[in-house]
C-alpha cells in the first residue's frame, strides 16, 4: 500500500480549529490564541509551550467542537475532495495527522472520505463541560508528527508515504516520509517553503508529484 498523509489546519481547511474554538469565546481571547498559534505553526515556538495554555484559555465544550466541525467542512480546500477522490483511485491510503481535535475533524474525514484520523482527543463532561484533552498525544509536542507516522509505517508497512502540510510540525516530518509536499494555499510560511523539497498552493497540483 502507498500512504498519503495530510494536516488539517489551513491544508485541507483554511481555518486552524483552535482559533476558531477561541473565536467563539469573544475577541479577546481569539487575538490572544490566534498570535500563539501563529508563532508555534511558524516555527517560532514549541507547539508544546502553547498547547496547553491555549486549551485552558478557551475550555471548549462538546458544542464548540461540532461548530468548529461544521466550519472545517465550509472551508474546505478547493481541490481537496477530487484530489483526495483521485489519489484512492490510483491505490493511496489518505490519513489526516493533526494537532488539532478528533471530534472536530471527524466531519471534514468523513466529507472527504478519509477514514483514519490522527488527532488529539479532547473530553467532555454529560453536560457537554470541557474535561481536558489527551496530553500524551504525540501531536501536542515538537517532533510528535514525525513520531506518527514512523507508528504508520510499523502499523501498515507502506512502499511510500508521503506528507503534505502547511507548518513547521509538518516539515519536521520530511527525514521519515518519501516525498514531504509543503502547502501554502492559505498560508505560505517561508520555513515551510524554504526546507520542502516540493511546494504548492492547490491540493489538485500534489498529482503529478506522487
Ligand atoms: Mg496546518
Amino acid at each position: 500500500m502507498k500512504l498519503i498523509c495530510f494536516d488539517c489546519d489551513s491544508t485541507l481547511s483554511s481555518i486552524e480549529g483552535i482559533d476558531e474554538l477561541a473565536r467563539l469565546k469573544g475577541p479577546a481571547v481569539f487575538t490572544a490564541i490566534e498570535a500563539m498559534t501563529s508563532d508555534a505553526m511558524n516555527g517560532k515556538i514549541p507547539i508544546e509551550s502553547v498547547f496547553g495554555l491555549r486549551l485552558d484559555a478557551i475550555r471548549p465544550r462538546l458544542e464548540d467542537a461540532e461548530a468548529v466541525g461544521a466550519r472545517y467542512v465550509a472551508t474546505v480546500e478547493p481541490t481537496a475532495k477530487a484530489t483526495v477522490s483521485a489519489l484512492q483511485a490510483s491505490g493511496w491510503t489518505a490519513v489526516i495527522i493533526s494537532g488539532g481535535f478528533r471530534q472536530a475533524i471527524r466531519p471534514l474525514a468523513d466529507f472527504l472520505g478519509i477514514s483514519r484520523v490522527e488527532a488529539v482527543d479532547m473530553y467532555f463532561r454529560g453536560d457537554g463541560s470541557y474535561a481536558g484533552y489527551d496530553v500524551g498525544y504525540p501531536s501536542t509536542r515538537t517532533g510528535g508528527k514525525l513520531e506518527i507516522i514512523k507508528a504508520l509505517r510499523a502499523e501498515m508497512a507502506p512502499q511510500k508515504v508521503v506528507m503534505v502540510g502547511d507548518g513547521a510540525s509538518d516539515l519536521e516530518t520530511q527525514p521519515v516520509v518519501d516525498l514531504f509536499i509543503g502547502y501554502g494555499g492559505f498560508t505560505a510560511r517561508d520555513k515551510v517553503r524554504r526546507g520542502a523539497k516540493a511546494f504548492v498552493t492547490s491540493l489538485d497540483q500534489i498529482l503529478p508529484l506522487v
